[in-house]
């Protein structure tokens, strides 16, 4: 092996060397060299126990670790003659060894101490707790060393080395810890940087040329993107800064452009593949609109002739929906489904919470029932013969319209002819679970409604699959919702400003915070404001309790009961947080509001501004940090869209879109807000591939078509069209 700078050096650190004994052919297993697939546990030097350190950073394969990138790299390449080190400067040095002092017997706890010259000087360097470096430095060997400068106790100046090389070794190419950008990798207790280094050299060295290059070379010279193999060694070990530049870019578009491949080919197979024409005349969606006592928004108009358009079409619709709080998407919705079911088809609008299933269930009723549209419920609440006779019923296409939560895509739940399905606050559910509801009919039409905006940009092509329209105006008459972040000192006199508002006729929201995601502390907290409220502040007023944890009978007994006025004040946890429509409650009090997300905070914000009244919210709290700008950014805008950004901005994409639970697959290095740029290419790109070669079966496509399939883990049948 080319590296002299190996594992075996550890050796003389008892711990791993008894791990190590258990050597990694001992209990056979594949060879060494078995490809990027390769346990790491089956490499020399590696073997059981520090298999298990980078099985806690979700390293198992050679091609895990081959992506496991940096966190950053240190600048180590300035070398300063000895004599113009700085105390208090952290300093890269190269000189001869003139001495080595290991700690005198006895004292331990001193360092063992090494004296480099130069032609300029001379420079004391230390290692603490490593004696046995004295038997490997030896005088005459030139050393690269790496730390901090310091002065100790008025003497001279010494360097308390954080890392070496030592020349001989490791020539100027071998070099892996000083005189050079230096890799610096995320460590779990256990694994240091010395040892992560030296493993990811040699894998960079013996697999990196290994891995087939999946991008095709015509595209790659295209965007001048270097070869895999390079970019990933550019992306451990770059020699400059640039080369390190043009290997992430090369990663970053890897990784989206396997995705949105992934996507483009998804959509290319459901487009190509016919579904159902629901093009009715529009009676009922006329109807619909007569009966209301308003009219629709511009914006809302658009929407829907996009959504008509889309059903009239012969391919499936598909399409998202974004607009935000309080903009109108579930009337949008009704004239959809009322379309469908015109044109002679079942619908089913699913709602990510039981409470929001009624309340839908209840806007839709009133609004579809005069039209003679048999509207029904299905929530897992709905049990025994009632819930037996419903399922019979949908079955037998006596049901129109089923509104309902995710039970609505279990098992036993079959329609006889779905044509429409709706998905509201699509950001709660799974791409898979709207895959499932999809799949309870013969290619139905899919709309799915978001409140939680993305960029536009970022939406096309994070969505890809997806066609989005966007509701981007507010029905008239809102007023904007005058937002205030207050300190616990205030609120006596917020307390005394609920008042006027119900003596004024209006309503209040009190939210009480997640407890450390715990639903009974929730629970707790809002039970106890609850009680406090009813009891001490307001034991004139009527205050209501609505939490999760709740029988279903009651949530709804609540919720009918503040939809009523009867109830002044509703304390609740974030069970408010969506869709909820009274719109007498003109003011929110927050508590706690640094514990909320800001998109959670807008939601919530969302169920106050809903009548002509001036409203309000009122984030109380102590908050420092991300909370403050998330406090800040709320109180500066009601704009979703800015109020997104901001969010995206702070919490970074991955939270921000929940990938993992929205069953997308997540990126190992591409950042969406960073490399936007990067994204727009990648998919540009992969349309344009799938439009001449849709389940890439030409040759030069086969390791793209491997990777795809492989990055999608069977997510993307490619197989079952090819
Ligand atoms: P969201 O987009 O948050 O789901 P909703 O569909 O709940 O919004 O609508 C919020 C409120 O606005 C409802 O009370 C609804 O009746 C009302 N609304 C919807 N469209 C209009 C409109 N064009 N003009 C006036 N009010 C409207
Ligand atoms: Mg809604």
């Amino acid at each position: 092996m080319a590296l002299l700078y190996s594992m075996g050096r550890e050796t003389r650190q008892p711990r791993v060397a008894t791990s190590r004994e258990q050597g990694p052919r001992a209990g056979g297993g594949p060879p060494p060299d078995a490809g990027p697939a390769t346990p790491l546990r089956y490499l020399p030097g590696v073997g059981p126990h520090r298999a298990t350190l980078l099985a806690k950073l979700g390293l198992a394969t050679v091609e895990d670790a081959l992506y496991f990138l940096p966190a950053r790299h240190e600048d180590r390449t300035r070398l300063l003659p000895l004599r113009s080190v700085v105390p208090g400067e952290t300093a890269s040095v190269t000189g001869v060894v003139r001495g080595v002092s290991p700690p005198p017997r006895g004292r331990p706890r001193n360092p063992l101490a090494v004296l480099l010259g130069d032609g300029s000087g001379f420079l004391s360097c230390v290692w603490f707790n490593q004696p046995y470096l004295a038997r490997v430095f030896e005088r005459g060997q030139r050393l690269y060393v790496h730390g901090k400068v310091q002065r100790y106790r008025g003497g001279p100046l010494q360097m308390q080395v954080k890392d070496y090389e030592i020349v001989d070794e490791a020539p100027e190419e071998e070099r892996l810890h000083t005189g050079r950008l230096v890799p610096v990798y995320r460590l779990t207790q256990g694994l240091t940087q010395r040892p992560m280094r030296r493993l990811m050299r040699r894998l960079v060295e013996s697999h990196a040329g290994r891995l087939p290059d999946p991008v095709p070379a015509a595209l790659r010279r295209a965007r001048r993107l270097p070869p895999l193999a390079s970019a990933l060694g550019g992306a451990h070990f770059p020699a400059t800064a640039t080369e390190h530049a043009a290997a992430r870019r090369r990663l970053v578009y890897d990784d989206f452009f396997l995705f949105e491949l992934g996507l483009a080919i998804r959509r290319h197979r459901e487009g190509r593949e016919p579904g159902l024409c629901l093009n009715p005349p529009g009676a009922l969606a006329s109807r619909l609109r007569a009966a209301l006592p308003f009219a629709l928004t511009a914006a809302q108009e658009r929407v829907w002739r996009e959504i008509r358009a889309d059903m009239a079409a012969e391919y499936p619709m598909n399409r998202l929906l974004q607009g935000d709080v309080g903009s109108g998407k579930t009337l949008v919705a009704a004239l959809a489904l009322v379309t469908a079911v015109e044109a002679g088809r079942q619908a089913a609008f699913m709602a990510p919470t039981e409470i929001l299933a009624e309340q839908h269930l209840g806007t839709l009723t009133a609004l579809l029932t005069p039209l003679g549209v048999r509207v029904a419920l299905l929530t897992n609440a709905v049990r025994g013969a009632a819930r037996t006779s419903l399922l019979a019923a949908v079955a037998r296409g006596e049901v129109d319209c089923v509104v309902g939560t995710h039970a609505l895509v279990q098992e036993g739940v079959a329609f006889a002819r779905l044509g429409l399905a709706v998905v509201d606050e699509q950001h709660r559910f799974g791409v898979a679970q709207r895959a499932t509801l999809r799949g309870k009919g013969e290619r139905p039409d899919v709309l799915v409604m978001t409140a939680t905006p993305i960029p536009r940009s970022l939406a096309l092509t994070l969505y890809g699959d997806l066609d989005v329209s966007l509701l981007d105006e507010l029905p008239p008459g809102r007023t904007p919702v005058k937002t205030v972040a207050r300190s616990e000192a205030r609120r006596g006199r917020i307390y005394g400003f609920l008042r006027e508002q119900v003596a004024a006729g209006r309503q209040v929201y009190v939210v009480c915070p997640l407890v450390e995601e715990s639903e009974a502390l929730d629970l707790q907290a809002a039970t106890e404001m609850a009680e406090r409220l009813g009891r001490e502040v307001f034991p004139d007023l009527r205050v209501g309790l609505l939490h999760g944890r709740m029988p279903f009978a009651d949530k709804e007994r609540v919720m009918a009961a503040f939809k009523a006025g009867a109830i002044h004040i509703l304390v609740s946890t974030s069970v408010i947080e969506v869709g909820i429509d009274v719109p007498n409650a003109s003011v929110m009090v927050v508590e706690h509001a640094e514990r909320f997300g800001l998109s959670q905070l807008h939601q919530l914000r969302g169920r106050v501004g809903r009548g002509p009244w001036r409203s309000y919210c009122i984030l109380l709290g102590g908050a420092q940090g991300d909370a403050r700008r998330r406090i800040e950014a709320m109180t500066r805008t009601g704009d979703g869209f800015k109020i997104a950004e901001t969010d995206l901005a702070l919490r970074g994409p991955g939270e921000f879109f929940g990938t993992r639970q929205s069953g997308l697959p997540e990126f190992r290095i591409g950042d969406l807000v960073r490399d936007g740029a990067a994204l727009v290419a990648a998919r540009k790109d992969a349309l344009a591939l799938v439009a001449q070669d849709p389940y890439l079966h030409r040759p030069e496509h086969l390791a793209l078509r491997a990777a795809v399939l492989t990055r999608w883990r069977g997510k993307l049948d490619l197989a079952s069209v090819g």
